[in-house]
């Protein structure tokens, strides 16, 4: 029995569950979707929540431009640039013989400054936020301050007797940490197993305590949280339930938003903004998702994907469960070599605010994104981790399945001519060459199979 229910009796209620346990690609769209002024009511949180934690970044980029040199080019704004990636595109309407119409662009959060993936958004958000905060409240800033008075030997010392704990498959932990560390917290970072073994040396040669677990992300989380509370100067960072980490993330939508404009990409009615993203618990995919349906409405539609071997958002939107079911309730086992993916169970808070604002939901097999890390590396020249190609087979998903979903969302092929699709790159700058190099032979050798 799997939560009141025997197998069999979920593949005849949610006929999709074989192919997840199959470990089939699998895509699913979502028909329980709402238009935008309706879906963002179920977050509980608003545009002005976005705003703070936007002013919040940029009363922080001074100090920021400071500490971290990578940084001073964007005057200490943690973004990324999109670029348009034609050669890839044609590489898959190839690759999956089938036609592509639109235009296939990067978000490259994959070289995100500081810490080189999506969670240099929320993460080091969420590091700031409560440093502010105790700054504040012990008389050490004001709000009108320089933050580059921060970078003090005064502050560090003041920030030193706090600590802050976070569990993480490797990269929230590679955030947090260094940016923690930075400013000057005693910070712990409970690593899952899965994690890569030059994340902790890193976060190691950075002063950060790395705690590492011979189970998965549940369960590093779960200690670390158990750690945090007792102990009162500690601030666990909630990977499952955080609103800050996913009001750090938001911040994207506004940013994506001008970046388009500059790029002179319309998005409207007949223009529509397809978004692919990356999920593992659900806090950076849903936090940008939230920015941008604030910033697009209904033109924007945003399609998450998962690993076959830890489909748990998708598991747990499809039953309605959410943080009530994990993949491996199902006999699914969890492991992948997409880092920041390896995730059983979805956070029941993202689930429930997102549900109604995401429209669709696939899988892809460990085999397929190391292939397509090859095919982007030899079409467009950018290197990115596994986690990071489990947008690109999203044009396909979506433009395979016109009759269904896109007849159901109003869009017909001419404005479906019009699209722009992209592929949010969440990680891959900080690997290091060799194992690049061996992500990179790895998928070199699938694509040769075909
Ligand atoms: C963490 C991570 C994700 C997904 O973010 P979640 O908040 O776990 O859903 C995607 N890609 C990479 C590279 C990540 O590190």
């Amino acid at each position: 029995m799997i939560l009141g229910k025997t197998l069999e009796n979920w593949y005849a209620s949610h006929p999709l569950i074989r192919d997840l346990v199959a470990l089939q690609e699998t895509t699913w769209f979502n028909p329980g979707v709402a238009p935008a002024a309706q879906a963002l009511g179920d977050v509980g949180l608003t545009a002005a929540d976005v705003a703070d934690a936007s002013a919040r970044l940029t009363r922080f980029a001074p100090y920021l431009q400071r500490v971290f040199v990578e940084t001073q080019s964007s005057g200490g704004i943690i973004e990324s640039d999109i670029v348009p990636v034609p050669q890839l595109q044609q590489a898959l309407a190839e690759r999956y013989g089938q036609a592509l119409p639109g235009a296939l662009w990067l978000k490259r959060d994959s070289h995100l400054p500081i810490s080189g993936s999506i969670k240099a958004r929320g993460g080091i958000y969420e590091v700031l936020k409560h440093a502010e905060d105790l700054a504040l409240a012990a008389n050490l800033l004001t709000l009108e301050d320089d933050y580059a008075l921060l970078d003090s030997d005064k502050a560090r010392a003041f920030f030193g007797q706090y600590k802050i704990a976070v569990g993480s498959t490797g990269n929230l932990g590679m955030s947090i940490g260094i940016m923690g560390a930075a400013l000057g917290f005693q910070v712990t970072v409970h690593m899952s197993a899965d994690a890569r073994q030059w994340k902790k040396d890193k976060l190691r040669s950075h002063g950060v305590t790395v705690v590492e677990y011979a189970s998965d992300y549940s369960v590093a989380v779960a200690q670390g949280r158990q750690q945090a509370q007792a102990d009162a100067t500690c601030h666990f960072v909630d990977d499952e339930n955080s609103v800050n980490l996913f009001l750090g993330y938001s911040v994207a939508g506004e940013r994506l938003k001008q970046q388009l404009a500059a790029a002179n990409i319309t998005c409207d009615a007949q223009h529509p903004l397809f978004v692919y993203l990356p999920c593992g618990v659900g806090g950076a995919p849903g936090g940008v998702a939230f920015g941008l349906k604030l910033a697009f409405g209904d033109h924007v539609h945003c399609i998450f994907a998962e690993p076959t071997h830890s489909p748990c958002m998708m598991l747990g939107v499809y039953t309605g469960l959410h943080d009530e079911v994990s993949v491996q309730d199902f006999g699914i086992d969890n492991v992948t070599a997409a880092d920041g993916l390896a995730v059983g169970r979805a956070s029941g808070f993202v689930g429930k605010a997102m549900q109604r604002s995401l429209e669709g939901f696939y899988t892809v097999s460990d085999e397929e994104m190391y292939s397509l890390l090859a095919l982007m590396e030899r079409s467009e020249g950018q290197r990115l981790e596994p986690s990071a190609l489990a947008g690109v087979p999203g044009i396909a998903r979506v433009l395979a399945d016109q009759q269904d979903y896109l007849a159901r969302v109003g869009l017909g092929s001419e404005a479906m001519a019009q699209a722009t699709h992209l592929v949010w790159a969440t990680g891959g700058n900080m690997v290091p060459a060799d194992e690049m190099d061996a992500y990179l032979a790895k998928g070199r050798e699938l694509l040769a199979k075909g």
